[in-house]
């Protein structure tokens, strides 16, 4: 049996902004298996990348984890820590939350790393990518040199004041030693870039999208981490490039044993690239389970609803269905202590007015939804009057018109178009 590398346990991460708390992650449990991909998938504004962040330990004022436990399976770091730390260890797990910033700052780029959505706003422009690689290569090593590390490997390069004063006096001498530059150049091509010696010498303007997210991933190999947090690592670059990439992400994976946490709002590469998925709603995970769990077996109206808004290019001419309404304010104040999907939900019953616990679906521990569905049958008779959440909840002026309920009808069940794993790209890993 595979073991886990991480455990989130009650992970919750708030923003105290002068509108008020902003309840970005609430209360998340999911647990990530070594050398898997588990995909966190969702519309914007549902807090995947702020559970990203709270991973990586990257959450800036005015946020803030408030609760919870980040449980990472490493015996080596276990031993360090229990030292002077006990309650933050439980056999090889250690709680990155109970542990020093020091300790976790160690951590980043050589354990965890991540990859961004905008690799132009992660690179500096006055400096060629080749250096860029080569610092992040140095930055490495020194945090090998620390003897907690687990990753001294790794050659200790000549930091000495001399070098740095020589290599400011000396144009033509970079404060990177030779060793750095030729691990960038292995980077460079590892992730499959052409003529990475004289690529190595260009600034970012002069790579396209394509390549500069090429430069980012071998950037986050640097330190050769055990996991790969990427969040949305293919918006912004074409459909064709987007396909380069998740090749090479899986040939990574594949080669290297990493664990891949993928952000994305795509359902398309979840199918194609995770093992199991957790598909997250105003700050909640709200069904977790296997590709097969989710996107054969799903329980929860919401994830019918993504799958129901894929184009399914074996039935050309048929209408989309997007979900009706807007992903809802994450503000304390305006949540409610509801289903957070009510209102956009087709099969909200009088039931779903309090707020559900996560179930079991269909018995199994490793599938679980946050929906009352988990638990009984949808009956139309329990149905909430048409409208019910415009009347009770909703400012003037900021209506939603479902389309599929016309007044005075009762509401109907929207059938979504029962999107298989293979229907959207992907296969069953
Ligand atoms: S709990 Fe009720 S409103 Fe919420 S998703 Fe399930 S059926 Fe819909």
């Amino acid at each position: 049996m595979t073991e886990d590398i991480i455990r989130v346990e009650g992970l919750s991460t708030r923003f105290f902004t002068e509108q008020g708390q902003v309840n970005a992650v609430d209360d998340l449990d999911f647990r990530i298996e070594r050398g898997e991909v588990f995909g966190i998938v969702g519309e914007s504004g549902s807090g995947k990348s702020v559970t990203a962040r709270s991973l990586m330990d990257l959450i800036e004022s005015p946020g803030r984890i408030t609760d919870g436990e980040i449980w990472f399976n490493d015996a080596e770091l276990a031993d360090s820590v229990a030292e002077g730390n006990e309650e933050a260890v439980d056999g090889d797990f250690v709680d990155l939350l109970s542990i020093t910033e020091q300790q976790r700052t160690a951590l980043r780029g050589t354990s965890f790393s991540m990859i961004f959505q905008d690799p132009e706003s992660s690179f500096n422009p006055s400096l060629t990518v080749g250096e860029q690689l080569a610092e992040a290569v140095e930055v490495q090593q020194r945090a090998s040199a620390n003897p907690r590390s687990t990753k001294a490997k790794t050659q200790t390069a000549d930091y000495s004041f001399g070098n740095y004063l020589l290599s400011t006096m000396l144009p033509s001498q970079r404060f990177v030693t030779d060793e750095s530059r030729e691990r960038a150049i292995e980077l460079l091509e590892l992730v499959g870039i052409p003529d990475p010696v004289e690529r190595a010498d260009e600034y970012p303007h002069e790579y396209s999208g394509g390549m500069l997210q090429r430069a980012m991933i071998a950037q986050a190999l640097a330190g050769e981490p055990d996991v790969l947090v990427a969040d949305e690592p293919t918006t912004a670059l074409d459909v064709t490039i987007q396909a380069q990439i998740l090749d090479l992400l899986d040939e990574l994976q594949e080669e290297n044993g990493m664990t891949i946490l993928l952000i994305t709002h795509n359902l398309g590469v979840v199918a194609r690239m995770c093992d199991r998925v957790g598909v997250m709603y105003a700050g909640e995970i709200v069904e977790r389970g296997t590709l097969e769990d989710v996107f054969d077996d799903h329980v929860h109206p919401y994830t019918e609803g993504l799958l129901g808004s894929i184009p399914d290019l074996a039935s050309a001419g048929g209408r989309l269905q997007p979900i009706g309404g807007n992903v809802p304010s994450l503000l304390d104040h305006e949540m409610g202590d509801r289903c957070h999907f009510a209102d956009r939900c087709p099969k909200a019953m009088d039931q779903c007015l309090e707020h559900p616990p996560e179930y079991a679906a269909a018995g199994s521990d490793d599938h679980t939804v946050r929906c009352v569905l988990a638990e009984r049958s949808y009956d139309e008779q329990d149905s909430l009057p048409t409208g019910y959440f415009d009347e009770t909840e909703r400012p003037a002026g900021d209506k939603h018109e479902d389309p599929d309920r016309s007044a005075g009808e009762p509401p109907e069940e929207r059938t979504q178009p029962q999107t298989t794993i293979d229907e959207v790209g992907g296969e069953s890993r």
